[in-house]
């Protein structure tokens, strides 16, 4: 999926097309690209927030695949091994923020999907030096998330300082606040979630947030900390007049609309602190899908196929829930079912990533999907599966999509490079 020019996402900046399948250059790995989570950054990207740095681009930096290509002199992976490729793909390493462990303020570094093509695309390029190996625990479509707004949210978690056992506000509640906020309270930290959304309470509720509303005003304590997921500026006084002294409130996203005025003795005196947070080192990386081996952390995703970008994008706006982009080639078919009558067929589907979480087994059904069109099925090349499963633990649809699998929509597949 190509995007040539940024517009709103209602109006479908995202283009399928094909490109040249790109070649692992000399130190460089390519991908056969499983699964692309979605990012509030691409949106931003998509957009015009941010301004393009390569035009036409392949958004997408949350990347799992197959290396399929093994540049010269590369030599860290194996053709075949599964890794995953993030925000963050190269720094001069020899600066001073890289020379002091602070490559993600490298002002040399440049970004997957951004500076160069992504993962909306069947085939990713990727240096060796920031390809990570990923956890088996995982499965392609639900350690993609970890992979920016997991990364983020868990740098903006170790830049809000929290001290032992802390009260941990999260203002917003999307991919990012999700996952962190597994991993504080697994860390024995008490959570608050702030979020508008009547679905996002009782969700951060199920994951063991302390309180969770839609208004400052009925917060039961000041927090110590705070992290800001929310992109917007309106919203950074009243974090920081939720913090008790000495209180830290780190702000995740890249993007932030303006901050209005701030009055010193009620935002920031009594050393309350502002602070924002830029990408993640590599270090941040491994420790994050470290420890989310070890508390089992669950990601719920709702996955689109990738002609469907413009959609996922749009509903991640309105809804901030985390997307997998899934290429034709990788839906895993197998877990369908088809009967095949004279004059039409008869389909059942189940999210396989989900089916093997013992929980989720319980709660998932099938949903029979029937077509009888013309021209009879029986004629047709490819079938289109639509899919709805019960997701485990909340009353949100788990939903795989496959709705455009005509042969010339799996030509149009766009190649990244
Ligand atoms: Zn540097
Ligand atoms: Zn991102």
């Amino acid at each position: 999926m190509v995007l040539s020019d940024q517009k709103p996402v209602s109006e479908s900046p995202l283009v399928l097309q094909e490109i040249d399948e790109p070649k692992a250059a000399a130190g460089e790995l390519r991908v056969k690209v499983n699964a692309c989570a979605v990012c509030r950054t691409d949106i931003h990207i998509v957009e015009g927030d941010l301004d393009l740095h390569q035009k036409p681009l392949v958004p997408g930096h949350q990347i799992v695949g197959r290396i399929d290509e093994i540049g010269a002199g590369a030599t860290q992976f194996r053709r075949g091994e599964r890794i995953g490729i993030a925000w963050l793909r190269h720094v001069d390493g020899s600066c001073r923020f890289c020379r002091r462990q602070q490559e993600n303020l490298c002002p040399n570094s440049r970004y997957t999907g951004y500076d160069t093509n992504g993962g909306y695309a069947e085939y990713a390029i990727v240096p060796q030096e920031f390809a990570y190996e990923l956890p088996d625990d995982f499965d392609d479509e639900h350690v993609a998330p970890l992979l920016c707004g997991g990364l983020i949210g868990y740098r903006a978690l170790e830049k809000a300082a929290l001290p032992e056992n802390g009260r941990l506000l999260l203002v917003g509640f999307g991919s990012s606040a999700h996952i962190i906020t597994q991993v504080a309270v697994h860390r024995g930290h008490k959570v608050y979630v702030l979020t508008r959304s009547d679905n996002h309470i009782h969700r951060a509720r199920e994951l063991g947030a302390a309180w969770a509303s839609s208004d400052f005003r009925d917060l039961p304590e000041k927090a110590d900390s705070a992290i800001l997921f929310a992109p917007s500026g309106r919203l950074v006084p009243p974090t920081l007049e939720s913090l008790d002294r000495g209180g830290i409130c780190s702000i995740a996203g890249i993007h932030l609309s303006d901050v209005p005025g701030l009055n010193y003795d009620r935002h920031l005196y009594q050393e309350r602190q502002l602070r924002s947070v830029t990408a993640n080192t590599r270090e941040d990386a491994r420790a994050l899908l470290a420890e989310a081996t070890a508390i089992k952390l669950q990601t719920h995703v709702t996955i689109y196929d990738l002609p469907d970008a413009n959609r996922a994008l749009l509903d991640m706006k309105v809804s901030d829930f985390r997307f997998v982009f899934v290429p034709h080639s990788a839906l895993r078919l197998p877990h369908s079912l088809t009967f095949r009558f004279p004059e039409f067929q008869l389909s059942a589907f189940v999210c396989l990533p989900c089916k093997f979480s013992s929980a989720s087994w319980r709660w998932s059904f099938f949903l029979l999907a029937v077509w009888s069109h013309s021209p009879p099925l029986r004629n047709r090349p490819t079938l289109p599966v639509f899919s709805v499963s019960q997701p485990p633990m909340d009353n949100r649809s788990f939903f795989a999509m496959r709705a455009s699998s005509t042969p010339s929509a799996r030509r149009a597949v766009s190649r990244g490079g």
